[in-house]
């Protein structure tokens, strides 16, 4: 149970388990067929370590090449090894020793596209690219503790689309997608590297603006609300336009993420019920009382 536990952490943070079952597969392998020289034990040894490293590369250019050396490698070590062995022996393990080395390199390599394929549908959003809301929320935590710990400040937008009904109900479902679409490009446009944006329901969208204060991302939103007015789309019923409102709210000490959320929410549904096509800031919190 515990190595389990174990087993299971040291995935988390290295995501090694499968590299390590090939690697080891690869050099049981090899050990078998080929060790016929301490030098033969040494290369395997760093043939497993290069294949861990080149686990995380997805660029099949990396790994052809990588193979390609071995097999050069492998050449010039088996004429070397002539002197020792016969030469049926010496072709017959080389060449088995290729075939392993080019099989165990393809599986590593599909299995590391497999797994970032992976990791992508289960973290974003497949309309948008953006990080889906779970994904947003686990990153969030983090970002959480990180500001409560070291006094940073960050502040979360929720952008919801204006009528979005009756864009759906005027022009269809596909122009409705490419409105959400276009929306989320000028989002990502308008942010940092650092800052996260997700699709956090339909057509409403959640950012958090890292090391920014309440003024801050007062511009930033309204920066974002200006540029949304700017999309133009074309449909067979017209150019298409649309707006966004959107509720701000600022990190403050010992609150929880549901609360700065909660809060956002809360600003963004005042937007809407003022006019919309609007930014409105959600209030700081209410002063604490201390009992008497
Ligand atoms: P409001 O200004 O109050 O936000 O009005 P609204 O019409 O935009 O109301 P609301 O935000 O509740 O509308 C959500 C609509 O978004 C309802 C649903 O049909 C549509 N929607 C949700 N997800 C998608 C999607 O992936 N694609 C498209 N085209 N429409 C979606
Ligand atoms: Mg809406
Ligand atoms: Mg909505």
């Amino acid at each position: 149970m515990q190595i389990d536990a174990l087993l299971e952490r040291f995935n988390e943070r290295f995501g090694l388990t499968s590299r390590l079952a090939f690697a080891l597969s690869a050099v049981a392998i090899i050990f078998y067929v080929d060790l016929v020289t301490e030098a033969d034990l040494v290369a395997a040894m760093l043939y497993v370590s290069v294949c861990g490293l080149l686990y995380s590369i997805r660029s099949p250019a990396v790994h052809i090449a990588f193979c390609l050396l071995c097999t050069v490698l492998n050449a010039v070590a088996g004429y070397y090894e002539l002197h020792y062995v016969d030469a049926d022996n010496v072709i017959f393990n080389r060449v088995i020793a290729t075939l392993v080395l080019y099989s165990v390199s393809f599986l590593l390599y599909r299995n590391s596209l497999s797994e970032s394929v992976l990791k992508r549908l289960a973290t974003t959003d497949p309309l948008t690219g953006t990080l889906n809301r779970r994904h947003f929320m686990e990153l969030m935590s983090r970002e959480q503790r990180r500001a409560e710990r070291y006094n940073a400040v960050y502040s979360v937008l929720m952008i919801d689309i204006d009528h979005f009904k009756r864009v759906n109900d005027t022009h269809g479902h596909q122009v409705g997608d490419l409105a959400i679409q276009a929306m989320s490009d000028a989002c990502q446009k308008a942010l940092r590297p650092t800052d996260l944006l997700a699709r956090y329901g339909g057509e409403e969208f959640i950012i958090t603006l890292t090391h920014t204060d309440q003024p801050g991302a007062a511009k930033v939103a309204e920066r974002l609300r200006e540029s949304v007015t700017q999309i133009e789309l074309a449909t067979e019923k017209g150019v298409l336009k649309f707006t966004v409102s959107i509720g701000v709210c600022t990190f403050f000490k010992r609150s929880l993420l549901e609360e700065i959320i909660g809060r956002a929410d809360q600003a963004l549904y005042q937007a809407k019920t003022s006019g919309r096509n609007r930014v409105c800031l959600a209030p700081g919190p209410e002063p604490q009382v201390s009992p008497a």
